[in-house]
């Protein structure tokens, strides 16, 4: 694990277990530093007791300012503006550290940097072969993040709804803001008709079909070892990189329609175009968390009153005020319906409806999602890429001319 990724980890975990000793779980918060310990004498890195020396030092620094953000006593929309541009940031410098290690190697000098494995998460189709791989007995030794990676936002579909989409995704991220700044430019509104934004919605459901098609079928089980130690496999991440750096006119167009519909309709790629949006929602069905209206403390039931404030602050446009349950695919977890809500308890996010967590714990439940796993499939000896630098070096020269 390089020293970003082992920084990112520590600060979360510390953050993690920090908010449990602020929500006055003090017996969770002393097992959780037990348990990071153990897990520190287990990895027995360097890097990692760097990592988080450097983390604590800086968390208590913070700490001693008791800031809202630390504490806890911070709204909805601001805990979750707050986590997620924190993975932002821990994205751009893993993207940089990348950067610099596939340039030197592409220049044939020994990085000093080394290549972030987490970057395998842009690998989902090869995520999505590993698992079928593994399911048989068959374990990748060169992008073993991926399949990680992979397993890990299917399971945060499956447990919290589409909380990825709404706490983590840099995608989305990138697309609130671009929709803000479209929304700057031309006020209106420019929503689809009905009758049109169904059809489009299921755009996403036919990409995704495309990619299991490829992993499930495409590929028989026999063949999974042959790609697997495969030249194209080896270096699927420089491929990924260059697909996106050095576009094609096609590529080119297909970026271009994109940002147009991000920029048009808020999250408008998570709503018909991506296809990881696609199984998290499918996944969410399943999900026990959902947002849930107590119609006892509801404005309308309760009082008689008219009102619609969490229907008006919902992104994905569904209609909450009529419901008792969502169970839509498009919730992302986001909780904006709750923080608009007027009235204590009327609206929750929780297995239900008197039974809700709050916005804190979602938060902590998708970073011990996003973290703790990978960190224990690092223990496992299952994260770092075994493919020796000097191969990588010597395949990223020819790239050009690697193909499936
Ligand atoms: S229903 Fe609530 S949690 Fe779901 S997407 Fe809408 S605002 Fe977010
Ligand atoms: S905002 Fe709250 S009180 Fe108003 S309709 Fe929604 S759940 Fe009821």
């Amino acid at each position: 694990m390089t020293i970003t990724e082992s920084l990112t980890l520590m600060l979360a975990l510390l953050y993690g277990a920090s908010q449990l000793w602020w929500a006055g779980k003090h017996y969770g918060f002393v097992a959780t530093l037990g348990s990071i310990a153990v897990a520190l004498a287990i990895a027995a890195s360097s890097t990692l007791l760097i990592a988080t020396l450097v983390a604590a030092v800086g968390l208590s620094l913070v700490y001693w300012r008791k800031p809202a953000w630390i504490t806890g006593e911070v709204r909805i929309n601001q805990l979750r503006d707050g986590f997620q541009h924190l993975l932002f940031l821990a994205l751009l410098l893993v993207a940089l550290q990348y950067t610099i290690n596939t340039l030197m190697l592409k220049a044939g000098m020994t990085p000093w940097l080394a290549r972030p494995n987490v970057v395998d998460a842009f690998l989902p189709i090869a995520g999505g072969i590993e698992l079928k791989g593994i399911s048989a007995g068959i374990w990748d030794q060169n992008h073993p993040a991926a399949a990680v990676m992979l397993a890990v936002v299917l399971l945060t579909g499956l447990i919290c709804k589409r909380a990825f989409c709404g706490w983590a995704c840099p995608i989305g991220l990138v697309g609130d803001k671009l929709y803000r700044l479209r929304k700057r430019l031309i006020k209106e509104e420019l929503m689809p008709p009905a009758w049109l934004d169904w059809p489009l919605r299921m755009v996403k459901y036919l990409l995704l079909a495309a990619f299991i098609y490829l992993v499930c079928f495409s590929m028989p089980t026999m063949a999974i070892p042959g790609y697997l130690n495969g030249n194209y496999h080896k270096i699927a991440d420089v491929k990924m990189a260059l697909f996106f750096i050095t576009p094609g006119l096609v590529t080119l167009a297909a970026f271009a329609l994109i940002l147009l519909i991000v920029a048009w309709r808020r999250q408008g790629f998570c709503r018909y175009l991506c296809p990881y949006g696609a199984i998290l929602g499918l996944l969410s069905f399943a999900s026990p968390l959902k947002i849930r209206r107590n119609r006892e403390h509801c404005l309308i039931e309760s009082r008689g009153m008219k009102c619609d404030k969490c229907t008006r602050a919902c992104p994905a446009n569904i209609i909450v005020h009529t419901k008792t349950t969502v169970r839509s695919d498009e919730c992302q977890a986001c909780m904006r319906c709750v923080a608009a809500c007027p009235k204590k308890q009327a609206l929750g996010f929780g297995i239900s409806s008197n039974r809700s967590i709050s916005a804190r714990s979602v938060m902590l439940l998708t970073l011990t999602l996003l973290f703790v796993l990978p960190f224990a499939a690092y223990l496992a000896g299952y994260w770092d890429s075994q493919t020796p630098e000097m191969i990588r070096m010597q395949l990223i020269q020819m790239v050009n001319r690697i193909g499936h």
